[in-house]
């Protein structure tokens, strides 16, 4: 089967797919989401992201859908329909099915979707010479833990970044850098890596935890704290992290070069440490 999708206990073709228009996911953006993907057909981080799915849903009052374990069979079983050579997983859970009214009715059943879709990996040549990035202000709300399906401002800033020819819109509050509108973002200065701290500024990335994890065993200096946007552009080395993005170096920030305008040699062994990990 091509790129598939699950609703409510039912695989079928994606295009087939659909959920009611009375959905609180499609009215309010009731729900929270994760996105998986997989490294030579198997998950990766699978638990997780199951748990952040479960913090999530668990800070909106909403059901968990399944328990990991259920969780964890439908996932093999959506992959083993799909039969991609890699998948990107994408798993939502929305409040369910209620006439509109903003409070929500007690014990509502649910809304579970999965979709498996070929994953395309970036171009190795793309990653090889980094992307570029503008800075955009933060105007999500003030909980940006919860990785809730509202990406309205996350929306917004990455076509601004499609507008201006770039690959991400950074995003800052009050002059301080949180993260990417798809990614964390990490800067290099004076040898240090710094990082956004965890908090209901940034979604605390799966990735961004296990590259922190990478550079302490390199014996890298670490800083969960914010940088400012002058820092961010005066840093000598930027990076992404993410599911998708993976380690990502940036290049270029509002048209400024970074450092000497080329991926540095931090960005470059945390990729090469990333790489050795998934395989
Ligand atoms: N921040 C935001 C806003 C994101 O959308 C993502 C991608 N899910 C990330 C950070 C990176 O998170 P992860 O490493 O878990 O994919």
């Amino acid at each position: 089967m091509p790129d598939i999708a699950y609703v409510n206990g039912r695989f079928g073709p994606l295009a087939e797919a659909v959920v009611s228009i009375e959905d609180r996911g499609f009215q309010f953006g009731d729900g929270v989401y994760e996105v998986i993907r997989t490294y030579r057909g198997q998950p990766f981080a699978i638990d997780e992201h199951l748990s952040r799915l479960a913090r999530s849903a668990q800070a909106l009052q909403l059901s968990p859908g399944h328990t990991k374990a259920e969780w964890n069979s439908l996932i093999q079983e959506g992959l083993r329909l799909s039969r991609l050579p890699e998948t990107k997983i994408y798993l939502q859970i929305t409040r369910g099915q209620a006439p509109r009214d903003h409070p929500f009715p007690p014990s509502l059943a649910p809304t579970i979707v999965m979709t498996f879709r070929e994953l395309h990996p970036l171009e190795a040549s793309v990653r090889k010479a980094g992307v570029q990035a503008i800075t955009v202000d933060d105007i999500r709300w003030g909980r940006c833990d919860i990785k809730s399906v509202n990406l309205l401002a996350n929306v917004l800033a990455r076509q601004r970044a499609k507008e201006a020819g770039v690959f991400e819109a950074i995003l800052h509050r009050e002059g301080m850098v949180t993260e990417g509108s798809v990614s964390n973002v990490m800067v290099v200065r004076n040898g240090a890596i710094q990082t956004a701290p965890e908090g209901h500024r940034i979604l605390s990335g799966v990735t961004r935890a296990f590259v922190l994890e990478l550079a302490k065993k390199e014996g890298l200096p670490v800083a969960e704290t914010f940088v400012s946007r002058d820092d961010l552009l005066s840093a000598s080395e930027v990076f992404l992290t993410g599911t998708t993005v993976e380690v990502l170096p940036v290049v270029r920030v509002d048209g400024s070069a970074i450092g000497s305008g080329v991926p540095g040699p931090v960005s470059q062994l945390l990729s090469r440490r990333w790489e050795t990990l998934v395989s």
